[in-house]
């Protein structure tokens, strides 16, 4: 069964292609310098609309975590479960939700970072595994 794939706006469409050439992209005001995620028109700091792209190192520390083990949205999750959903704190200063691959008996503080993984209708997520 197919997964729901994420919905691609016109101003999520950059986050996406760069996730497709395996560069994970974060936001920065140009006005205040404070870079920011999730993306926005405006800046969440101070409201300027003079915001850009930027090359996030893709590394970080895993701020919190959970393990989903009940296929909650469906049977379309049944062949996914268990799996780890984290929040990471991104090395720039901004959290990102995402999932842990590759490696069990995770720890909040544990470093990561990212791997970009196929997913559904050819979209690419950005995934996080152990760093290092
Ligand atoms: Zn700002």
């Amino acid at each position: 069964m197919q997964k729901p794939a994420p919905e691609i706006t016109k101003q999520s469409e950059p986050f996406w292609q760069a996730c497709k050439d395996g560069r994970l992209l974060i936001m920065n005001c140009k006005h205040c310098g404070r870079p920011f995620f999730y993306p926005r028109r405006s800046c969440p700091s101070c409201w300027s609309e003079e915001v850009e792209w930027i090359e996030s190192k893709g590394t970080g520390t895993i701020w919190t975590l959970s393990e989903v083990a009940i296929s909650l949205w469906g049977d379309a999750w049944e062949d996914t479960v268990p799996y780890t959903v984290a929040v990471i704190d991104l090395d720039e200063g901004v959290r990102m939700a995402s999932r842990l691959v590759g490696n069990s008996g995770w720890k909040i503080g544990d470093r990561v970072h990212v791997s970009f993984q196929p997913g559904e209708n050819d979209v690419v997520m950005p995934y996080f595994t152990a760093a290092g």
